[in-house]
C-alpha cells in the first residue's frame, strides 16, 4: 500500500458534511442531486471524483449512516452500459430513475444452458419492423419480480459464431408474454426467478448499442466500477465479516479447544489477506491502473472465505445450530430469514437481507457460483494471471468472471 487517506480536515471531507449538515437525512434524490450516487461519473450524474475522492465520501456517507438506493444491477451494470452505448433518449429516460432507485433493474443474462457458457445462449430475438420477438428462457433471475426493466441478452442472428450474433437490450418486466417463475432457494428466500419470453415484443429503440454488439456490451460494463474499500462482510461484500465471528467468540469467553483456535486463527488470516489485497487493488487504481492480478484473485478467495467463516459460525453453534434460525447469539443476528415482502433498503447485493449468520450458511453455497463459478475464477487466474496455456474449450463464454477480472 503506498498512499495515505486524507485527514480529518480533508477540504473533501469537509464538503461532504457541509452537505450532510445541510441533509441529515437524504432521500436517494437528493443524493443524487449531489452526484453521491455514482461519484465517479461525469456530470450531470456525478462528480468526476476520482478514487481517492470516492474513497472519502463512501467513508463520510458510512459514518452518517446514509445508504445509496439499493439497486446493484441498475446501477453497476445497467446504467454503465446505457452510458457506453445507449442512445440521448435512452440515457435521458432510464439513468435518472436508476440512480435515485425509483426503478429497480434485474439481469436476464443465465439460461437453463447458458451459465458460464453464456454465449450458448439460446433466447431468440428475431426482428419484425419496429419490434424484436423474443421466445426463450432465462434463470436464477435475481429479484425480477421487483424489477421494473432487465438488461436482457439474446441472439439475434444465430447464422454468426456464437459470440457475435448476440445483441443487448432493455427489457420492461411488464410487457405481454413475459411471464417469472418463483424459485425459492435454500434459505426459503425467493430471490430468484425463472422468466419466459412467449412472442414478447420488444421495441427496437429498447436495443442498446449496435446489433450484434450484445456480448461485448456485456463484458465492458464494469469496468466503470466504483472503487470501494468497504467489503470485509463475508457475504460478497455484505454481512458478519471473520472479525465480527472472532468478536462473538471472545465475547462468548473465548474459545478452549485447539483445533477451534487454529481455524479461527486461520480465519483471522484469510480476512488479513483479503484486506492487504483490496489495499493493493486500490493502490492500482489511484495509480490510475487497472487492478489485474489482485482483482482476479480476490473474488476467488473471498468467495471461498465467505464459505469458512459461515461453516464455522454454525459449527461453533453446536446442536442448536441445525435448527432453523439459528446461529451464533449477538447483535449480529437473530433470524436469517427473509421475507416475501420485504422492502429493499440500502445500497447492499443483498438488499433486503438482515446480515445474519443463519441465512448467511445457507446462502453461502452460492457464493462460489454466482458472478463466475469458482472453476471459471480459477481458469481465469491460470491464463492471465499465472500465462498458462488457454482451456482446451478456449471458445466457451467467460462473462461473467471476465466482467470482473477486465
Ligand atoms: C446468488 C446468485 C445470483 C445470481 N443472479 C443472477 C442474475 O441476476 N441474473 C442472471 O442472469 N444470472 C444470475 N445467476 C446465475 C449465475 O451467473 C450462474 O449460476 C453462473 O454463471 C454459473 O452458471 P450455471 O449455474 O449454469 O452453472 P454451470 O455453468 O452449468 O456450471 C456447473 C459446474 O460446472 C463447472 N464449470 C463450468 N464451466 C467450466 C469450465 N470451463 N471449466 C471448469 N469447470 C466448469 C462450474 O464451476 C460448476 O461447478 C446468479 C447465481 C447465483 C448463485
Amino acid at each position: 500500500m503506498d498512499f495515505d487517506f486524507p485527514p480529518d480536515d480533508d477540504p473533501r471531507r469537509l464538503a461532504v458534511r457541509a452537505w450532510l449538515a445541510d441533509h441529515p437525512e437524504p432521500t436517494a434524490r437528493q443524493l443524487h442531486d449531489a452526484g453521491y450516487v455514482v461519484p465517479h461519473w461525469p456530470a450531470p450524474w456525478g462528480i468526476d471524483a476520482d478514487p481517492m475522492h470516492q474513497l472519502v465520501i463512501d467513508e463520510e456517507l458510512r459514518t452518517a449512516g446514509v445508504r445509496r438506493p439499493a439497486n446493484a444491477i441498475g446501477i453497476g451494470w445497467a446504467a454503465p452500459t446505457i452510458l457506453l452505448a445507449g442512445t440521448d433518449e435512452q440515457k435521458a429516460r432510464y439513468l435518472d430513475p436508476i440512480f435515485t432507485g425509483e426503478e429497480f433493474w434485474c439481469q436476464m443474462f443465465s439460461e437453463p444452458d447458458a451459465g458460464s457458457d453464456l454465449a450458448n445462449l439460446g433466447t431468440r430475438a428475431v426482428r419484425d419492423g419496429d419490434e424484436y420477438v423474443v421466445n426463450g428462457s432465462k434463470i436464477w433471475t435475481s429479484y425480477g419480480h421487483r424489477a421494473k426493466f432487465g438488461i436482457l441478452i439474446a441472439r439475434t442472428d444465430p447464422d454468426q459464431p456464437k459470440h457475435m450474433g448476440i445483441s443487448y437490450f432493455i427489457c420492461p418486466t411488464d410487457l405481454p408474454g413475459l411471464t417469472m417463475t418463483p424459485i425459492v432457494d435454500a434459505t426459503t428466500t425467493h430471490a430468484f426467478n425463472q422468466v419466459f419470453f412467449d412472442d414478447v415484443r420488444i421495441p427496437a429503440e429498447n436495443l442498446v448499442g449496435e446489433e450484434g454488439d450484445g456480448w461485448r456490451l456485456a463484458r465492458v460494463t464494469l469496468a466503470n466500477e466504483r472503487v470501494s474499500l468497504s467489503s470485509a462482510g463475508s457475504l460478497w461484500g455484505d454481512g458478519p465479516s471473520a472479525d465480527d465471528l472472532l468478536e462473538l467468540v471472545r465475547r462468548s469467553g473465548g474459545a478452549d479447544d485447539p483445533v477451534v483456535r487454529q481455524r479461527l486463527a486461520g480465519l483471522f488470516c484469510e480476512a488479513e489477506v483479503l484486506r492487504l489485497n483490496r489495499l493493493r487493488t486500490l493502490s492500482a487504481r489511484l495509480a490510475g491502473r487497472t487492478p489485474g492480478a489482485e482483482a482476479s484473485i480476490q473474488k476467488a478467495m473471498a468467495d471461498e472465505h465467505g464459505q469458512h467463516v459461515m461453516e464455522l459460525a454454525k459449527e461453533l453453534a453446536g446442536t442448536a445450530g441445525m435448527l432453523d434460525g439459528s446461529g451464533p447469539p449477538g447483535e449480529v443476528g437473530e433470524s436469517g430469514r427473509r421475507g416475501l415482502d420485504d422492502e429493499p433498503e440500502g445500497d447492499r447485493q443483498f438488499p433486503d437481507v438482515a446480515p445474519v449468520w443463519h441465512y448467511g450458511f445457507l446462502f453461502s453455497p452460492a457464493l462460489t457460483l454466482g458472478g463466475g463459478t469458482f472453476a471459471v475464477q480459477r481458469n481465469i487466474i491460470a491464463e492471465r494471471v499465472l500465462g498458462l496455456p488457454r482451456d482446451h474449450d478456449a471458445d466457451r463464454g467467460r462473462t461473467w468472471a471476465e466482467a470482473r477480472a477486465g
